[in-house]
């Protein structure tokens, strides 16, 4: 444990870290904001997703490639060199702060928003454990760029109300356990989904969707070469081999389906589906 007066002390001469959201693809899918940030930063940690060209937004910075791919520890172990993560961050912001003073900015970089399923949350913790101060600049999710380069929007009036992102992944790479009972929403996203999608076709039957639900599979979404496929929740498996060793996502239900041809003239309300009547006044 560190002692109080020290996280004082280290606070003062410690530079400021502030993750930015990198965006799900090619460089200029970064928020302004985000760049700005970027290229006042002395020390970019960054991953393995990020386009080496946002480089060019902070050319003297030094750059740290900390990415980590897969999922190799065990339980109880060093899961993905985290724990390194955290130490480097903690360490990089005392050196520059030192160097530099406590309003210079050492960027943490992560692909598309570092709130999901970025492991934002332990190094978030790491910091404030060391009397570290930071800020979120957010980013775009890799769903918003399946959505968008499918154009296959992920809410949907009257069919498509709510959305949920999901890991199909555990900390010990099998395909989540839990998944049901039920649909989670009417739109469901599935991250880290790519290697998984066999069990993933069960879990989903399991958890009731019917098997001719159509689902949108999206890898490399935001970049070139994004990819895209059509399935069902039966024959989900099918598209392994289409995105084999590509970041993937799975959309199923809703969001996954191409838009009607004719343009929507009625959307049913709450009142007229009978799931809940509107209020009698006086
Ligand atoms: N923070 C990231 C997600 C990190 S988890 C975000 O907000 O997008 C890594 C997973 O994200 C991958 O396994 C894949 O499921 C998904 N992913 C990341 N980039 C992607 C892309 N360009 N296209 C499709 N899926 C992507």
């Amino acid at each position: 444990m560190t002692e109080p007066q020290h996280i004082a002390e280290t606070a003062a001469s410690t530079a400021r870290i502030v993750f930015i959201g990198a965006g799900p693809g090619q460089a200029d899918l970064i928020t302004v904001r985000g760049a700005r940030v970027l290229a006042q930063a002395k020390v970019v940690l960054f991953d393995a997703l990020a386009d080496p060209e946002l480089r060019d937004l902070a050319p003297s910075a030094d750059w740290i490639d900390v990415g980590k791919r897969g999922f190799s520890g065990k339980e109880g172990s060093d899961f993905n060199g985290q724990t390194r993560i955290n130490r480097l961050l903690v360490e990089h912001a005392q050196a520059v702060g030192r160097q530099h003073g406590p309003d210079a900015i050492v960027a943490r970089l992560k692909g598309g928003d570092p709130s999901i399923f970025g492991r934002l949350e332990e190094e978030l913790h790491a910091l404030r454990e060391a009397g570290i101060a930071s800020e979120v600049v957010p980013g775009v999710t890799s769903a918003l760029a399946a959505a968008a380069s499918t154009q296959r929007p992920l809410t949907r009036r009257g069919t498509g109300r709510s959305v949920s992102f999901t890991t199909a992944m555990t900390r010990t790479g099998d395909l989540q356990c839990g998944m049901g009972p039920g649909q989670r929403a009417d739109t469901e996203v599935f991250y880290m989904a790519g290697r998984q999608l066999a069990p993933l076709s069960k879990g989903l039957l399991d958890a009731g969707w019917p098997g001719e639900t159509t689902v949108s599979v999206v890898s490399r979404a935001g970049w070139p070469d994004v990819r895209h496929s059509l399935h069902t929740v039966a024959s989900l498996d099918d598209a392994s081999v289409v995105h084999a060793g590509r970041p993937t996502l799975v959309i199923v239900g809703a969001g996954a389906t191409e838009i009607p041809d004719e343009p929507l003239t009625h959307v049913a309300i709450c009142g007229e589906t009978g799931r809940f009547e509107p209020k009698q006044h006086p």
